[in-house]
């Protein structure tokens, strides 16, 4: 099946901490078939089952799977799920990295509700199909009621506010293809602070933070930070992804998550000084996902370096658009502290988001682009970059793998970098080089482990020099003793003789 839409229907009730509703899913059947198959979690309870508007028989069962079996084969084509159901949905162990919903309340005693559900997947709350290959093309509908008072915050654009008697139901909708795990809303006594932003294009966008009642005087300074990065994030990533409608920003009882159109911050507004500038990593972070995750999003969870590690090298260019190239440079040496190699960024070809999601898929990644960077040099690196970032082939309803991110970059280097993609990304090795002393002032230099000639920095008593060092090596002469990569490109072990 082809997923084309979600439409949810949600009554949520903070006191009882239920929620109860409907969720509706459309698709392209690619074959016919006498049984679908979805996920969601077996906790709440499924009162009716609809397929094309006939009501069908279902299980549902511990392992987090609906079937339903169909009383006729259903041919290819569109069709139509409804599912009905309700109940109390799972409390989130310590969100954002252990998902479900958190129900908190402000410091006045407003109810302040938050989902996250990266690792679990959106079927922790709607029935789906649970996979980052098969977004809803067409978007998705939101439906959320709330007891009157509350605001909800959602993805896309605010289409209608209906209120009922006591309750107001929330129309939130985005045309946008979306992540399952951004498919959802926060409620709060939220207030809005707007402004327009004129994309690197030209394109005039609202920008939108749902801020909490009481932290609204401290909006507009947020608002500065976020539009400070969205100049970093648009200078080496291409516009804005989502023009059409809203660059948003919600604040949450939880750390922060990248929920396309409406970010999920809880960093409270502690911010660093970065080239003498206020700075909010967590807010940087979170906003360069709208790139690397939202409009780049990886085909299975074992390619996540992608969505991550050049997130996190779009933190280290808000470094150096704000400090310069030397403290950029810096901060990826000081990187390399917290690099493990306990496990390789790529763990196979499909693996389940836990085996996927390690430290490393951060600062490795962020650190292997920056590999990159000095082995193409910036005329061609960067415009690369900003191709992955902006082709169609690899944004919007199309997904990348690490394969296609390698062949791009090859093709720009015109040469193979498969074996630079291989050892860094495949393995928990690092670049081998050997340093022979051959004569009084000679030395050899070769790497023992990489079929490909690399360009290095070699320190000796004449200067620095950029040169080309494969398996055969090159011989050195210096007075002193020479120095191999001294501004720390490469992740590397020095093997002296
Ligand atoms: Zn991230």
């Amino acid at each position: 099946m082809d997923i084309r839409h979600y439409t949810l229907t949600l009554d949520v009730n903070p006191s009882q901490k239920t929620i109860n509703g409907s969720t509706e899913i459309d698709f392209n059947l690619l074959k016919q078939t006498n049984n679908l198959l979805f996920d969601f979690w077996h906790g709440l309870t499924i009162s009716k089952v609809w397929v094309n508007g006939k009501t069908q028989n279902y299980s549902h069962t511990p392992d987090d799977l609906v079937r339903i079996s169909l009383a006729q084969a259903l041919p290819e084509g569109k069709v139509k799920v409804k599912i009905a159901y309700g109940g109390k949905p799972g409390i989130a162990e310590r969100a954002p990295w252990l998902g479900g919903f958190q129900w908190e309340k402000d410091s006045k005693g407003n109810p302040w509700i938050a989902i996250t559900c990266q690792g679990e997947g959106a079927k922790i709350y709607f029935p789906c199909k649970d996979h980052p290959s098969d977004e809803p093309n067409e978007g998705a509908d939101m439906f959320i009621t709330v007891p009157k008072g509350l605001v909800v915050a959602g993805p896309g654009l605010l289409q209608k506010v209906t209120n009922k008697k006591n309750k107001s139901t929330y129309h939130w909708k985005t045309n946008y293809t979306i992540s399952n795990y951004c498919i959802l809303f926060n409620v709060g006594k939220y207030k809005v602070a707007k402004r327009i932003y004129t994309t690197i294009d030209g394109n005039k966008v609202p920008m939108e933070y749902y801020v909490l009642e009481e932290n609204f005087e401290k909006a507009e300074q947020l608002l500065d930070l976020y539009e400070q990065s969205a100049r970093i994030l648009e200078k080496y990533f291409g516009e804005y992804p989502w023009v059409k409608e809203k660059i948003g920003l919600v604040e949450t009882p939880h750390l922060g998550m990248e929920h396309q159109t409406m970010i999920a911050y809880g960093n409270k507004y502690e911010y660093e000084k970065v080239g003498g500038k206020d700075f909010d990593w967590l807010l940087h972070h979170e906003f360069g996902h709208e790139w690397w995750a939202n409009k780049v999003t990886n085909r299975d969870w074992a390619h996540m370096w992608i969505q991550e590690g050049i997130c996190s090298f779009g933190d280290e260019m808000a470094t150096r658009e704000l400090a310069g190239e030397e403290s950029y440079l810096k901060s990826m040496q000081r990187s390399t502290i917290g690099i493990k190699n306990k496990f390789p960024l790529v763990r196979g070809n499909e693996v389940d988001s836990d085996s996927a999601y390690h430290g490393d898929i951060y600062g490795k990644g962020a650190f292997f682009m920056h590999t990159l960077r000095w082995v193409l040099g910036d005329d061609i690196f960067f415009p690369t970059l900003k191709k992955l970032a902006t082709d169609a082939q690899y944004t919007y309803d199309n997904t990348v793998t690490t394969a296609d991110v390698e062949k791009l970059f090859s093709g720009a280097y015109g040469k193979s970098l498969q074996p630079l993609f291989h050892l860094f990304l495949y393995t928990t090795d690092k670049l081998e080089v050997h340093i022979m002393q051959t004569g009084e002032n000679k030395y050899l230099v070769r790497l023992l482990n990489l079929d490909m000639a690399l360009p290095l920095d070699v320190q000796t008593d004449a200067g620095t020099k950029r040169m080309f060092i494969d398996k055969k090596g090159i011989e050195v002469i210096s007075k002193t003793t020479i120095q191999v990569d001294p501004k720390v490109y490469y992740l590397k072990k020095l093997i002296y003789e």
